[in-house]
Order: C-alpha cells, then structure tokens, then sequence
C-alpha cells in the first residue's frame, strides 16, 4: 500500500514541498504520496491526530505551526529540542515523534551547495521568530560566532540567553548594527515576504561575504542591498528549503535522495 504523507501549514496552496517529494521518491523508487493540507489555524492539533489516525506515516510542518508542533510531540530530536520547534513528524506505534530538519537543511545548503566553509565565520541572523530559533544551534555547533537582531530586541534577547555558559551570541537592535562587519548575513525574517527591508547600515559585509536570504522564488530587497552593498556571494532559501526536505524524506525513508538534480530542476 502506498504510503501517506503531507505537509501542514496555513496558507499552505503555494508550497513546493509536494512537488520536491514527490521528485525525491520517484529517484529512490519509493512507493509514496505527499500532499497539502491546510489546517484551521485553531486546528492543528486535531489535524495531526487525524492524519494519524487514519493511518498516515508522516507530516511536515511550517508557517505558523512549528512551534504548536513542538508541544505536541510525545518524543524530540536534539535539533527539535534546541529550537523549541518542530517542521517533521513522524507517526510511529501511535506516537507522534518530532525533528526540526531546518538547520541541517541551511548547513547542507551553504557549505555543500554554495561551498561556503562555515567554521569560525562571524554570522549576522536577522530575526528571532521560527526559521532563527531553527538554525541558531546548529550554526553555533558549526563554530560560527552569532549575533542576532530583531525588531522586537526581547525575542531576539531571549534566544541568546539559551547559550549562556556554552559560549556567547548577542542580541542587537538594528540600531547597534552600525560599523559592525559579518562573513554571513542570514535574513531569517519574514520581511521579504512583504518586499520589505530590515533597517540595515551599509558597509555590513566582509570581504568574500555571504548573503543568504530564506525567502525564495524571487529577488528580495534583501538580495537586491546585499548585491548593492557588495556581498561576494547571494543566495535564496531554495536550496535550504530542498534540502531539508531531504533530510526529512531520509528520516521517514532511511533513504538519501540526491538534492541536486531536484534542486535544478525547481531552478528551472
Ligand atoms: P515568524 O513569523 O516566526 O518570524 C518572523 C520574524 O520576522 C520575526 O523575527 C519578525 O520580527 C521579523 N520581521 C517580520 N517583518 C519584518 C520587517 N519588515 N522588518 C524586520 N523584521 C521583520 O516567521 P518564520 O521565522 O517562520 O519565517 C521567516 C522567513 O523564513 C519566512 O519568509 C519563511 O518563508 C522563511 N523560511 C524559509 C525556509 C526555507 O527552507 N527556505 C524554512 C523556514 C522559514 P519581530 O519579532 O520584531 O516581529
């Protein structure tokens, strides 16, 4: 019997992850679908034990339920546990189990895809909402030193509490930005959604930089300031987003797919 999966989300009709897994399977010969549903923002829990109940073996999970997700898991991954947020389930036995495959999707993307070597790199993240709170671990395990800003300084003051006694990551307001110079700027916000700009100074960049914004499927401001001001290399979330789709297929599957071919193929 084919097996169910899908991704959950509100809205959720624009999203490509039907189209990556389903790419994915058809390479590794796995016998699957993979669908879209969208749950009532009041709903998400009722639609995770549904999609259980009926005998589905795994859903993703984004905007605006990661975090909802995370409460109502019965087990965590390390990486689900650190960011408090969760974009993978798994059914299993009637339990429902989380992972956040977002970090190790970014990490793939910017050193395997882009050839950007993390370690020891200054990292500016912007934002401190679900997509920030994902990859702060794993880009702090990978030896980068953060700091991170925000609109709101008290999220983003939160967050950096998270690693007192492992090690230091700051939370900046816009304002203090200034004068300051990063290898890599990650917008983790959502103002490209909107075509906005986060308030940001000139002269951000170090040489050989790279701008990374999450936000995909078209230029951002964020690219168009990061060329403008001189970044070395620019880059859209598309391949974090293919890759830590491959990362969650693994999970469910025990199978890797190989990210390169779907990744040009949605480039195309
Ligand atoms: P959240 O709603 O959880 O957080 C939004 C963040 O953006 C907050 O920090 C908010 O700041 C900030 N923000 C919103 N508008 C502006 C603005 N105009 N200027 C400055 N800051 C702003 O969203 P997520 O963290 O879940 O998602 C953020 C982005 O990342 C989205 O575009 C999403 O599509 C993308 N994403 C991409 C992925 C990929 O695979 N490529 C994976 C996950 C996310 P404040 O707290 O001050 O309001």
């Amino acid at each position: 019997m084919t097996d169910r999966y899908a991704v959950i989300g509100n809205p959720i009709s624009h999203s490509k992850s039907p189209l990556i897994h389903t790419l994915f399977a058809e390479q590794t010969r796995q016998d699957m679908s993979y669908e879209t549903v969208e749950a009532p923002l009041d709903g998400f829990a009722t639609t995770v034990r549904r999609l259980r109940d009926e005998g589905y073996k795994g859903c993703n999970v984004t905007v605006p339920f990661k975090f909802e997700a995370f409460k109502l898991c019965d087990r965590l991954g390390e990486r689900a546990r650190d960011a408090k947020a969760v974009n993978t389930l798994i059914f299993q036995d009637g339990q429902i189990l989380g992972a956040n495959t977002d970090g190790t999707g970014l990490l793939n993307d910017i050193e395997k895809n882009l050839g950007f070597t993390l370690m020891w790199k200054d990292a500016l993240l912007l934002g401190a909402g679900g997509a920030a709170s994902g990859v702060l671990w794993p880009l702090f395990n990978a030896g980068v030193g953060v700091d991170i800003a925000n609109r709101n300084i008290e999220k983003a003051r939160i967050l950096a509490a998270e690693f007192t006694g492992s090690g230091t990551v700051y939370a900046r307001r816009y304002e203090e930005l200034a004068g300051r110079k990063y290898d890599l700027v990650i917008n983790a916000t959502s103002s490209s959604l909107s075509d906005e700009l986060p308030p940001l100074p000139d002269g951000l960049f170090k040489p050989g930089a790279l701008a990374y914004d999450m936000m995909y499927g078209r230029e951002t401001p964020f690219m168009a300031y990061a060329r403008e001001q001189g970044a070395a290399l620019v880059a859209d979330g598309l391949g974090m987003l293919v890759e830590q789709a491959a990362e969650a297929f693994y999970l469910w599957r025990n199978v890797r797919p190989d990210t390169q071919p779907v990744l040009e193929k949605l480039r195309s």
